[in-house]
């Protein structure tokens, strides 16, 4: 039994020293193992590190693809302007404000009026326009027409005749007076939006052919004019004048002819200024055309009248077989800096009183 048992012990203490002898020998390795498992993931940070060069690479393309798409993206607008703006030249100034680039949409309204022709005119010289002081240049055939519209920009009755015009897609010439562009800059600039050319009528539509009237007051009225049109417009107007009350000075038609201003009388006068209402106005107008055949018709987008009248002239005009010509400038105007820095300096003067309102206006009577 002793010799069985101390076989047992002994098989006993040899499975203890072979399980020993097996740790000792394996687990340093398995301790080993971990630097090889480090190492793997070293080896795994690798294809991280190329993914970061990756991710580099592809800030890379990023920034090319940007650049490469700018460029067509530049280079689009401009081939839409040059062959947009070429054939019309008819917007008043490269600098003019995107928003009155832009190409107007198609006309809604299938019975429309419109514009049958559109003529560019050179003003180098200062033409003039308008038989009933100029007759040399006819280029109106019959039964065409060119809208004209004085004295604005004014609320209510611009943006109604802006309307009538927009509701026939068709376009007219505005002559506003440099006052009231800088009390509504953004009607006119609602005219310009439109498609219409905008002219001027002098700064505070001051007869220039009085006898008081210096030529150099005279001067500073026309430029004075087309500077405030310019500020209100934030961009330079068509270089087209109309002389308040057609009142033309042979000093200032000689000042215009030399700043290459084009003058513009009128072919028949619509006299809305003093018609009763609207009926009135649309019957002078139509008496006078059917009787002419043709013209540079000549009102004011100031007066109420000529607002209510439009819908229902414009709708004669087209029913009586009259056609619209647009007329624009070949370049904008060149304004003079002089006067655009004055009249900034003028816009900017600070108000001298600040009292309050009770203060200044009482009620005495009522
Ligand atoms: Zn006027």
């Amino acid at each position: 039994m002793r010799s069985a048992l101390g076989v047992m012990l002994a098989s006993a203490v040899s499975v203890f020293v072979i399980v020993a002898v097996w740790f000792w020998t394996y687990s340093p390795r398995a301790v080993l193992a971990a630097p090889d498992t480090v190492s793997a993931r070293q080896a795994e940070r690798l294809p991280a590190a190329a993914s970061a060069k990756s991710a580099r690479a592809l800030s890379d393309e990023i920034e090319v693809t940007a650049t490469i798409a700018a460029r067509p993206s530049a280079v689009a607008p401009s081939t839409v302007a040059s062959s947009t703006v070429k054939p019309s030249a008819a917007l008043p100034s490269p600098a003019l404000p995107a928003a009155l680039l832009q190409p107007k949409a198609a006309c809604a309204n299938a019975d429309a009026l419109g514009v049958s022709r559109v003529v560019e005119i050179d003003t180098t010289g200062g033409p003039g326009f308008g038989f009933e002081h100029f007759k040399q240049l006819d280029f109106l055939a019959d039964k065409e027409v060119v809208l004209t519209f004085d004295d604005g920009p004014w609320p209510g009755n611009t943006p109604a005749v802006l309307k009538a015009l927009a509701d026939e897609c068709t376009k007219a010439v505005f002559f506003p007076i440099g006052k009231h562009a800088t009390y509504h800059p953004e009607i006119l600039r609602q005219v310009a939006a439109a498609g219409h050319t905008v002219g001027a009528h002098t700064w505070s539509h001051a007869n220039l052919n009085s006898k008081k009237m210096t030529e150099q007051q005279a001067k500073d009225e026309v430029e004075k004019g087309f500077s405030a049109v310019k500020l209100a417009l934030g961009a330079a107007p068509s270089p087209f004048f109309r002389f308040p009350q057609l009142q033309h000075s042979p000093a200032a038609m000689a000042y215009l002819g030399s700043r290459n201003v084009a003058v513009f009388s009128c072919d028949l006068d619509s006299f809305d200024f003093r018609a009763k209402d609207a009926a009135q106005i649309v019957n002078t107008v139509m008496t006078k055309l059917d009787k002419q055949g043709k013209g540079i018709i000549l009102m004011h987008d100031f007066q109420k009248h000529t607002a209510e009248a439009l819908p229902t002239l414009l709708g004669r005009l087209k029913a009586g077989g009259y056609k619209v010509v647009q007329m624009r400038a070949k370049a904008p105007l060149q304004t003079l800096a002089e006067y655009d820095e004055g009249l900034v300096k003028d816009m900017k003067l600070p108000t001298v009183s600040a009292r309050a309102l009770s203060n200044v206006v009482q009620t005495v009577s009522q």
